[in-house]
């Protein structure tokens, strides 16, 4: 596990839909343990057209965050479920 001390270069770095940027396989953003702060340039890129602070840029960067929400949801219950068969085991 990375230290909870070295967490922020990936809650400023790193994107639970398009992995860590550092490679880490612990990475706290990945396991859905903190929400990462920006969202990624692979995550912009679908939206490579849209101006930066358009009202249409609001309105993705709303989408893209409902995206990454979405994810860490799905991440936290997949983390839940390996611990209860663990458990059950
Ligand atoms: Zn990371
Ligand atoms: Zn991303």
């Amino acid at each position: 596990m990375i230290p909870k001390d070295r967490w922020g270069v990936h809650e400023t770095h790193c994107c639970i839909i398009d992995g860590c940027k550092y490679g880490d396989k612990d990475c706290p953003v990945v396991l859905g343990l903190i929400r990462q702060k920006y969202f990624c340039e692979s995550c912009r890129d679908d939206y490579y057209y849209i101006s930066y602070g358009s009202q249409e840029y609001f309105d993705m960067e709303d989408k893209v965050w409902l995206k990454i929400d979405k994810k860490i949801k799905k991440v936290k219950n997949e983390t839940r479920i390996k611990k209860l068969n663990r458990i059950l085991k």
